[in-house]
């Protein structure tokens, strides 16, 4: 069956695309181009993965996927949580969110962080099916290492031994992120449902 990835980052639909074909027999398709991005106004992950599914299902009919995904910094009382795209502005790039979350937390102790994605799934009769990921870790002083994107150079998670996610290859990330959790959990649901 066909399988649409809601997603407009590039970055992260190829994380979700690589995550869900080792997970299930699905044809993994683009979001039709033609199909404006929509605007993120939810309060939470939940509202703004289900704001961005729906409206490629409603285009389309098909069976859609999307997350939304938040670094929540206790340090910042929770921030940038659902604004982590727009955390240095609207229309801000990853080097500027990073240089404003390292300038927040330069003289922070507690350094401790989580990522927290929401995977949905719209079936093709229109039922929702909702998994959720996370991984603990710490904002680093600095940054470190060229892969993956967003906050993944001062991201070290808790499993990864003092290493950044930026410092780990794509499937070292999968295996413990909060995306490759969130989407492995909606995998085993949506083969269920079609089962
Ligand atoms: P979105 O709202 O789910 O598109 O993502 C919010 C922002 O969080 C992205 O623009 C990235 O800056 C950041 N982000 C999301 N996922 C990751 C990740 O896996 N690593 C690092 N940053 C991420």
């Amino acid at each position: 069956m066909r399988c649409i990835v809601a997603t407009a980052n590039p970055d992260k639909a190829a994380e979700i695309v690589t995550i869900m074909k080792s997970a299930i027999d699905l044809e993994l398709i683009e979001r039709p181009r033609d199909i404006p991005d929509v605007e993120e106004t939810g309060e939470t992950l939940l509202e703004n993965a289900l704001l961005k599914a729906q409206a490629i299902y409603e285009a389309t009919g098909e069976l859609t996927i999307a997350d939304d995904t938040g670094l929540f910094v206790d340090a910042l009382n929770g921030a940038p949580g659902v604004r982590s795209a727009r955390f240095a502005g609207e229309h801000a790039r990853y080097e500027d969110n990073v240089a404003k979350l390292l300038a927040e937390m330069h003289d922070a102790e507690n350094r401790s962080a989580r990522f927290e994605t929401v995977a949905v799934a719209i079936l093709p009769g229109g039922e929702h099916l909702v998994a959720t990921g996370t991984v603990e870790g710490i904002i680093t002083g600095e940054p470190a290492g060229s892969n993956g994107f967003g906050y993944d150079p001062v991201f070290a998670p808790l499993e990864a031994d003092g290493k950044t996610f930026a410092q780990l290859s794509s499937s070292e990330k999968a295996a413990i992120s909060h995306r490759g959790r969130a989407f492995q959990a909606l995998a085993t649901q949506v083969h269920q449902a079609l089962a």
